[in-house]
């Protein structure tokens, strides 16, 4: 096996990074996963993600997880509702597709991204994920790297996988080819207790998630477990509208002023997000990598999930792409057959190039007809409901 006595880094505990821990594991690999939030509840997990068939799913199966997800995820969540600016209920999933058959391609059961990352973390090895340890840089060091990170200490790993996210600092050692802005952006917000707090807008939700369409604008938003609201603006901006339009992020009702100016032709409905939120509001500048971006592959050093190809969120596949990325790196790292580590990591990058810009390609055109006039029509279609 290629990896048989090699350390291997992880840089990122997110679902891409952790699942390939977890699976090298499983083919007794040595990893170490360095994560930058100073532990596993440093940060509020966004909005949850819907696991797909043939990737984030297939991924837990193979790690072994499934039987801990179907205990976790939040059974009826993956119901959609789609309102208009004005919050009339145009389209339901009816119940039958809001099943629970782990079997039916269209089943895409949600988990909460903190549920995720916790099944995963305790999948794996004990003291595998260091921590508080920022990646700063890298040198070459024998046939390795030796990391660098914001705590002072220092790591040498025969390989190195990048699994740091959209703004990952390992790529640029892979590619000097960088994400370009989508023309989306989206404010993230946070309501607590929603049933309480906003009774009116959790009963349109059905315990699934809402999106509304209206004036090429769009908000979504759902539950999580712990009865917290996540919802999303989201709509098209020049690339650094969101510091140069002047808004306090920390100032809920500056941001009601913004929303009320802003979807101007939307209904009162919608305030009480605002007025109930808690503070910060999270800009999101929506980001892609070029579809068709490939790099020469290296021996010793590599990348998947965002790190390698971000793309928007209209698809609904990043983490799940990520999934999928860490299932077949790990089969070309511990599988029999390549002759070497440099062949083995390029055949895993061409298949994630190719799987990945066609998936990218879906989600700039999905964004984009998403804030086009006629969505509302389009995405009634698209559910069978026109
Ligand atoms: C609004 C929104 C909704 C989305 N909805 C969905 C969905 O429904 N389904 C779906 O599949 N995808 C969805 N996505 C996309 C999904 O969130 C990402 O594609 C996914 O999280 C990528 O996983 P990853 O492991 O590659 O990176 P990330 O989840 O970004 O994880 C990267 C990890 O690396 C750590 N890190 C970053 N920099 C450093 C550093 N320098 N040193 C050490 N650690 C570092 C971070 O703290 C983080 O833990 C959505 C995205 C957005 C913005």
């Amino acid at each position: 096996m290629l990896i048989l006595n090699k350390q291997i880094a992880i840089v990122g505990g997110g679902p891409g990074g952790l699942t390939l821990a977890r699976l090298l594991q499983m083919n007794g690999a040595n990893v170490k996963v360095f994560e930058r939030d100073i532990n596993r509840n440093a940060r509020v997990q966004g909005s949850p993600l819907d696991m797909h068939k043939q990737s984030g799913l297939k991924a837990l199966i193979r790690a072994g997880l499934l039987e801990t997800f179907k205990k976790h995820y939040r059974v009826g969540a993956d119901r959609k509702t789609i309102v208009n600016e004005n919050a009339n209920v145009l389209f339901t999933t009816p119940l039958i597709q809001a099943s629970n058959d782990f079997n039916d391609e269209n089943f895409h059961p949600e988990i909460d991204r903190g549920t995720l990352r916790d099944l995963l973390l305790q999948s794996l090895e004990p003291d595998t994920v260091v921590w508080n340890s920022q990646f700063i840089s890298m040198i070459k060091q024998k046939s390795g790297w030796l990391l660098h990170f914001g705590n002072g200490k220092t790591f040498y790993a025969d390989i190195v996988i990048a699994a740091d996210g959209a703004n990952s600092k390992i790529r640029p050692y892979i590619t000097d080819t960088k994400p370009v802005y989508s023309g989306i952006t989206m404010i993230e917000g946070h309501v607590h207790d929603a049933k309480n707090t906003l009774p009116n807008i959790h009963a349109l939700i059905n315990d699934g998630a809402l999106l509304a369409f209206g004036n090429e604008r769009n908000l979504f938003m759902g539950l999580k477990s712990d009865g917290d609201l996540t919802f999303y603006t989201s709509f098209k901006a020049t690339e650094n509208w969101y510091s140069n339009a002047g808004l306090d992020y920390n100032n809920s009702s500056e941001m009601l002023n913004w929303f009320r100016k802003d979807y101007i032709t939307w209904s009162k409905i919608w305030y009480p997000l605002f007025e109930n939120a808690a503070t910060p509001f999270v800009p999101r500048p929506i980001y892609c990598m070029p579809p068709d971006h490939t790099w020469k592959s290296l021996p010793n050093l590599t990348m998947l999930g965002d790190a390698a190809h971000v793309m928007p969120p209209s698809a609904g596949e990043g983490a799940n792409m990520a999934m999928l990325d860490a299932v077949e790196l790990c089969d070309c790292l511990s599988k029999e057959g390549h002759p070497d580590l440099q062949t083995a990591i390029a055949i895993f990058e061409q298949n994630m190039q190719r799987r990945a810009s066609e998936m990218a390609r879906v989600s700039l055109a999905n964004g984009e007809w998403m804030h086009s006039p006629g969505s509302l029509d389009k995405m009634l279609a698209m559910f069978g409901a026109a």
